[in-house]
């Protein structure tokens, strides 16, 4: 169980966005989470660099997950790491669609976005 301190950090630092698809806390009626980005299961840690500010839906899709199926090249790919990744190489919106850019960028949106 992480303590409210860390989470308030890992909140503060992502500005209150969802880091995987940048939605604010606003425009959601679920709570936001934070999420280990290498699942505890996988051996990932509570500390600051294995954490992200997640929205519901990110979060509860992304489960364990760490990698996932590109829908165009059809190989295994890892998702998006929002500690090491920089988001802008990965995605953009056109308007409201949240488009994939990399083989990285597509697998997450297929992983997280694509079930809903
Ligand atoms: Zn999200």
């Amino acid at each position: 169980m992480l303590d409210q301190a860390t989470v308030a950090l890992v909140r503060d630092r992502a500005t209150g966005l969802c880091e995987y698809f940048r939605l604010p806390q606003g425009y959601d009626l679920l709570p936001f989470q934070c999420d280990h980005i290498i699942a505890r299961k996988h051996g990932g840690a509570d500390d600051l660099s294995n954490l992200s500010w997640s929205c519901f839906s990110c979060n509860n899709y992304k489960g364990p997950n760490i990698a996932g199926i590109d829908p165009i090249g059809l190989q295994l790919v890892r998702l998006f790491h929002p500690r090491s990744d920089v988001w802008s190489q990965h995605f953009h919106y056109n308007g409201p669609v949240l488009l994939g850019h990399s083989e990285i960028g597509r697998t997450t949106i297929e992983v997280l976005l694509a079930a809903r």
